[in-house]
């Protein structure tokens, strides 16, 4: 190899070792330049050079492997890319610009006009807002059904149905779907199953060994962890990851190399920061249910949730996220979320930072409110999702919430 060569840096990938997921998330898909650097390299270039003319020629009609132009590729996306890979089981993963793109650009990629889908009713409300107006479209028909109600979504399949659309835990719910059931079903009828695990991440629940056909994930929630960047992926079997990167060679909605570097890194402390997320949210789910003023509490971890088993056997972790309605309406809800003081009042969610926000007024604005009211976001619902703040600070927020409901005049 001449010196030019090495420099474009075809290192081999890690070594295809029997490693745990702790481990894949710190070491999978490292490739290293000849500089031999420990941490990963941010390529932060927009195209790439070719030692002569013929070589140019050979990049662009795909005879020999390398990179061209980073809406294509770039190595550091690529190390991203077998990262995530390797972490969620999957033969391949995709990058892209955000969790809705990887969204948009599946069902572009694997959808046609004349498909129906079938779709949780409680999955990200920007998700319904895809397949109700955008998809319909362009021919793609899309019903919905209650996320954990399998006779549901058997009854909703159709000949034409192409795929079964869900998140579990929901948003902001945090019900659970039997994924293993739910993939049974599917390829009995040679549906795909496409799952949202961005609430779990891969350190809690791996959806493609349950039987998923593909994983997709919002990176800008806990695979960053710190609230950086927007990024999204999609993992999959070869054949379909092929075609939703077809879809973004052409189509463009590629992840930033730089935000890509900043996902490696984020998913390096993915382990630790998701048990310490689950230890602080079982601590606080507990805590809220034991308080006066709260009507409900929603966290997968309380033996009261409906799906406490199912959500024990399938997850390893119940997560960060806990929901609960206050007794009242929304103008108690507000009021909670203005007497608190460190927390976030904030959509966004998986941060080390804790935020607190009003579904029914923000993430789920949009939806119809006859939508909202069949998937759970009442007025006085409040979403927390749980950061490694100390415990005892943020029961003394909460408190602060508490107490300026209960200031109220009547
Ligand atoms: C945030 C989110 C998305 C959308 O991701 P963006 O990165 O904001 O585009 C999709 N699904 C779920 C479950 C999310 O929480």
């Amino acid at each position: 190899m001449s010196k030019r060569q090495t420099r474009n840096c075809e290192v081999p990938v890690t070594p295809a070792l029997d490693l745990e997921i702790d481990t894949l998330a710190i070491r999978a898909g490292h490739e290293r330049t000849h500089e031999l650097e420990h941490s990963e390299a941010l390529f932060l270039t927009s195209s790439f050079v070719f030692n002569s003319a013929e070589e140019a020629a050979e990049r662009f009609s795909g005879k020999s492997p390398g990179n061209v132009y980073s809406r294509f590729s770039n190595p550091t996306v690529r190390m991203f890319e077998q990262r995530i890979a390797a972490m969620e089981g999957g033969e391949r993963a995709v990058a892209l610009a955000s969790g809705m793109s990887a969204i948009v650009s599946t069902c572009i990629a694997l959808l046609k006009a004349g498909d129906h889908v079938v779709c949780s009713r409680s999955v990200f409300g920007t998700t319904v807002v895809i397949f109700e107006k955008y998809l319909k479209k362009f021919g793609v028909e899309c019903t919905f059904v209650d996320l954990p109600d399998l006779q549901q979504w058997e009854a909703a399949i159709q000949p034409n149905t192409r795929m079964l659309f869900l998140e579990t835990p929901s948003n902001p719910l945090g019900e659970v779907a039997d994924i293993r059931r739910l993939s049974e079903l599917a390829k009995s009828r040679d549906i795909l199953l496409v799952v949202d695990n961005c609430f779990c991440t891969p350190v809690l629940q791996r959806p493609l060994e349950l039987g998923a056909d593909i994983v997709i994930h919002s990176a800008t929630k806990y695979l960053d962890g710190q609230g950086r960047c927007v990024g999204g992926v999609v993992v999959g079997p070869n054949q379909l990851m092929e075609e939703v990167y077809g879809f973004l060679r052409s189509g463009g909605p590629t992840m930033s190399p730089f935000n890509a570097w900043v996902f490696l890194k984020g998913l390096e402390v993915l382990g630790v920061r998701m048990r310490a997320h689950c230890e602080n949210a079982q601590r606080i789910a507990e805590w809220l249910e034991a308080q006066p003023l709260v009507e409900k509490v929603f966290y997968g971890g309380l033996p009261s949730h409906p799906q406490h088993e199912l959500a024990k056997q399938q997850q390893s972790g119940f997560g960060g996220i806990v929901s609960f309605r206050i007794k009242g309406g929304r103008e108690e809800a507000w009021r909670f979320i203005n007497g608190t003081r460190l927390i976030s009042i904030t959509a966004n969610l998986g941060d080390v930072k804790t935020t607190i926000t009003h579904p029914a007024t923000t993430t789920h604005g949009r939806v119809s409110p006859e939508a909202r009211a069949q998937a759970g976001i009442t007025e006085n619902l409040m979403r927390l999702s749980i950061g490694l703040e100390s415990v005892t600070d943020l029961q003394e927020d909460l408190a602060r919430g508490f107490a300026a409901v209960q200031a109220a005049p009547k």
